[in-house]
């Protein structure tokens, strides 16, 4: 059994991941201030007894007298409108939680495992995107308290490695859905779920031309499990390079759910890339990783996982 410190842990993708953890035997530990985490999703993580939780920011330091073997970066609001409600809070946890996250695998020589972003790349002008583009980012505008914060950690990230010779693995996380995200977080893939099942208008923002590449969970931490597990340093794109545009996402959502509802346009989100795919080939030779659910497939599991308990 080894001991994990998640921060985040009661998100999306932190959820997914304990869960994974727990069910191999596993101790987690999840620190979380709940800005964005459920209380539905601390219900089912607190059903194992190797799970403790600690409501805690981590822009705080963290002391505990337990062991770590890995420590587990999550923490970030990671829906546009979620990390605009508290821009500041989207900056702080970026760099001063990371710091303060860096520090607990420091003092316990632990490895740190950090979930960065597709959005490093920001709205890109090479495409599809491998891990040697730097991107094209707005530093002065609304959308860089999230895509600035991640390039800041990655660059804490490696000071902490190369100066203080912390094993540190940074993966970069393109759109992932499915059970256990918060279906109110305003995400695409939640947000026409939820208009799907309830026959009400499926918004598209602009015109929906604009693409994404969607990866459905269980693939995303069958790539964050290797990564852990590994000694890589990273960063690697783990997401599924089939793209899709807007348009063509809602008409998949309707079809499988025998929705009513029509398609509207919107307002468009600020800032929005117009297009991202992920070159895969490091996460392939470095952790032996492929994608292996298709977006409908996924998108089935997601729908039947909201209509049960995601409502
Ligand atoms: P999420 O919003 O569901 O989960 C984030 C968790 O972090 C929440 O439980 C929230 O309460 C917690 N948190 C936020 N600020 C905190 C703070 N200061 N102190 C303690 N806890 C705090 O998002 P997610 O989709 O689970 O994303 C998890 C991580 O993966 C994030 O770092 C995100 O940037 C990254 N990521 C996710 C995606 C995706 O498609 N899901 C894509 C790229 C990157
Ligand atoms: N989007 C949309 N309708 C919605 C929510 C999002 O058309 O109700 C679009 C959004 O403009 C973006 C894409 O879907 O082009 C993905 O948005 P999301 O917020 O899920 O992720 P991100 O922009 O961070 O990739």
């Amino acid at each position: 059994m080894k001991r994990y410190l998640i921060s985040g842990g009661a998100g999306f993708l932190g959820t997914n991941l304990s869960l994974w953890l727990l069910s191999e035997g596993h101790f987690v530990y999840c620190v979380d201030n709940l800005h964005t985490g459920t209380k539905r999703n601390l219900a089912e993580l607190r059903k194992h007894k190797n799970f403790k939780f600690k409501k805690h920011d981590v822009r705080k330091p963290f002391r505990e007298k337990i062991k770590f073997d890995y420590v587990l970066n999550l923490a970030c609001p990671a829906s546009p409108p979620r990390y605009y409600e508290d821009p500041i809070l989207t900056l702080e946890t970026n760099s001063i939680g990371t710091k303060n996250m860096l520090e607990v695998a420091l003092k316990n020589k632990a490895r740190f495992f950090h979930t960065s972003t597709s959005e490093v790349y920001g709205d890109p002008l090479v495409h599809p995107q491998s891990e040697k583009y730097f991107g094209n980012v707005e530093s002065y505008a609304k959308r860089s308290c999230y895509d600035e914060g991640k390039r800041y950690a990655e660059a804490l990230i490696w000071q902490y490695r190369n100066l203080h010779g912390v094993d540190t693995g940074i993966i970069r996380i393109f759109n992932t859905y499915g059970p256990w995200m918060d279906p109110d977080d305003g995400r695409v893939v939640t947000n026409f779920i939820k208009q799907a099942l309830s026959n009400t208008d499926i918004t598209i923002q602009d015109t929906g031309k604009q693409t994404r590449s969607f990866c459905y969970v269980d693939d995303q931490i069958d790539g964050m499990m290797k990564m852990i597990h590994s000694e890589e340093e990273g960063p690697i794109n783990i997401g599924n390079p089939d793209e899709f545009t807007i348009i063509e996402l809602a008409k998949k959502v309707i079809e499988l759910t025998n929705s009513k509802s029509k398609i509207i346009h919107v307002e468009a989100a600020i800032s929005d890339p117009k297009q991202r795919k992920p070159v895969i080939s490091l996460a392939k030779k470095k952790l032996g990783w492929s994608p292996k659910i298709k977006l409908e497939e996924g998108l089935r599991r997601t729908i039947e996982w909201t209509k049960t308990k995601g409502r």
